[in-house]
């Protein structure tokens, strides 16, 4: 039997098209029925059945969805109800409980919050403001992951239901809390299916249960 999945692709701004077309890639390499599309309003995001917060400007998106008050209610809501999502840089820090800069410090930018975990931003340090990595991933087969890291935050702190997936340079740069995968890389601009193919397969068996 065939059936439809619908991956939102949270689309205020940020590494938006990039994402679209991991997505889709992952989607087509597995072989489902299934489509992505931008989520912008309520309506949109209460049709997918699975969400990506992409990278960007944490500030900006998280001020973006406090302005659109009712979507931002609505994905706390999606997302504690268990929704799957995949946060990656901006997108992890957005959905973090706490986030302070590594050199501002304490940030007070509006955050979801339903990711047990305290976030560094711009963990790596000024030098290092972008470089790529590879990284061995907890769960996944083959090769390490080429991460490839933008300004990219680390978590400092992790709850106890919070999985590390993936460390660089003793930093937490990957971690799943149940159906909510967090990176602090950005997995739609390395080639490298897998973490798309991960959140695809989380949709699938939240839509099983
Ligand atoms: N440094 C950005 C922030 O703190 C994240 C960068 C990114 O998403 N590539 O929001």
């Amino acid at each position: 039997m065939s059936y439809e999945i619908n991956i939102g692709i949270l689309a205020l701004q940020g590494d938006i098209e990039e994402n679209i077309v991991a997505t889709r890639d992952a989607m087509s390499s597995l072989s489902l029925n299934a489509y992505t599309s931008p989520v912008r309003y309520q309506k949109e995001l209460e049709s997918v059945d699975g969400l990506i917060i992409p990278g960007g400007e944490s500030t900006v998106i998280g001020n973006l969805l406090t302005l659109k008050s009712g979507i931002r209610t609505t994905l706390q809501k999606r997302l504690i109800q268990g929704m799957p999502a995949m946060g990656t840089c901006a997108g992890m820090i957005v959905m973090a409980k706490k986030a302070y800069d590594s050199v501002v410090g304490k940030m007070n930018q509006p955050l979801l919050g339903v990711l047990d975990i305290v976030v560094e931003r711009n963990s790596f340090g000024r030098q290092n403001e972008s470089f790529e990595a590879n990284l061995p991933i907890d769960g996944f087969e083959g090769e390490d992951f080429r991460g490839v890291f933008i300004r990219a935050p680390s978590a400092t702190k992790v709850g106890t239901n919070v999985k590390i997936l993936g460390r660089f340079a003793e930093k937490v740069v990957a971690v799943q809390q149940g159906n909510i995968i967090g990176t602090s890389f950005h997995p739609e601009l390395s080639g490298d299916l897998r973490f798309h193919k991960l959140l695809v397969a989380l949709i699938m068996r939240s839509r099983k249960e």
